[in-house]
């Protein structure tokens, strides 16, 4: 996004301008890591990456899918859970084929880097249709553009981004319709948010696992809806910053409603599994043996493991902010990590 465009008072929905500023934002740089704005999963421990690779390759053999299975990752960002997944996985015999929808061309390139024989895809459509795909989307969702609904006296309106400097108005058209039944009656003032981008994606992929086999793995920071809340959020520098403040200068985010995920799933004909938080999914794969493994060939290590082992699963770091979500295939089994 222009600098201009921040001062633009036309008003157009938060959607639109989130989609936009978000666009900006992931195009033109690497926002991942110390040196960026913020800091996820597989960037802080070489043992998420690994314990997904043994996710998929335990599921992949009990479906009995070994050899035809692709890996297939969302919003991959700088590529190292892929690189770390495959790496447990060729050590299990599996080394399936790797496809990348990502958007981002300077992400890519650092992609390319990490996953070179990668193909990547701008979006869905283009992913093999031939065989089943083991999906994992990593703090992928919570990147796509939401839409803010408000009780207004008026009634439901939509959050339009207008004024100089920017801020929330309501709209003028009613939005009633948008409202979940559950939510309509919700006191004055009251924000509902719909993630129109995500629920495109999941039916999408929901339609392709039906048909071809295998599974969606959805690890993100979120909540079971409906409800109401502004999950909003702006981060820069490894700070929460104004979300309407330099439009495309900060990595805009919003919480996945993981009951809507799995609901577009079970309506396509897939299982989904109770979600779990982070840190109970990554316990029962295993991360405290992996993490003792690590530490006796490492043993100057043995500080900083212990630490991304409590960032990963901690309940005050990532361990039930963030949350799992597994659909599968009717007759694929029960992937690992839902106890
Ligand atoms: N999964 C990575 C990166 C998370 S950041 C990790 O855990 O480290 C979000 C990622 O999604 C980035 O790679 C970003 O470029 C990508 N992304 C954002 N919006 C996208 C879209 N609409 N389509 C495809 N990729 C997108």
């Amino acid at each position: 996004m222009s600098p201009e465009a921040a001062g633009d008072d036309r008003p157009r929905s938060l959607h639109d301008y989130m989609a936009a500023a978000n666009a900006a934002y992931y195009g033109s740089r690497d926002p991942l890591g110390t040196q960026g704005d913020f800091i996820t999963a597989p960037e802080i421990s070489q043992m998420f990456g690994e314990l997904l690779g043994l996710w998929f390759a335990d599921l992949a053999l009990r479906a009995d899918a070994g050899e035809a299975v692709a890996y297939v990752e969302l919003g991959p960002g700088r590529g190292t859970l892929a690189a770390d997944a495959l790496r447990a996985m060729a050590k299990a015999g599996l080394t399936p084929p790797v496809h990348f929808v990502e958007t981002s061309p300077v992400l890519r390139e650092t992609q390319r880097k990490a996953v070179p024989q990668a193909v990547w895809h701008g979006d869905l459509s283009s992913l093999p249709t031939d065989r089943p795909l083991i999906v994992i989307a990593n703090e992928f969702f919570d990147a796509l553009p939401i839409r803010q609904y408000e009780r207004t006296a008026h009634g439901w309106r939509e959050r339009m981004v207008a004024g100089t400097p920017l801020r929330l108005v309501p709209g003028e058209a009613d939005c009633t319709d948008a409202i979940p039944i559950q939510l309509a009656d919700a006191p004055l003032g009251a924000i509902v948010e719909r993630n129109p981008a995500s629920e495109g994606v999941m039916a999408a992929l929901s339609a392709r696992i039906a048909t071809q086999g295998g599974a969606l793995l959805v690890l993100d920071y979120g909540y079971e809806g409906p409800a109401t809340g502004d999950t909003l959020q702006a981060m820069k520098d490894h700070r929460y910053a104004d979300p309407l403040a330099e439009p495309g200068t900060c990595d805009l985010t919003a919480h996945v409603d993981f009951a809507m995920l799995a609901a577009i799933a079970r309506a396509n004909g897939l299982r989904p599994a109770p979600c779990v938080g982070q840190g109970a999914f990554l316990t029962g794969l295993g991360i405290d043996a992996r993490a003792a493994a690590l530490v006796r060939t490492n043993p100057e290590r043995a500080d900083e493991v212990a630490q991304a082992r409590a960032r990963l699963v901690a309940p005050e770091a990532m361990g039930t902010l963030f949350k799992v979500l597994a659909v599968r295939h009717a007759d694929w089994p029960q992937p690992a990590g839902f106890a």
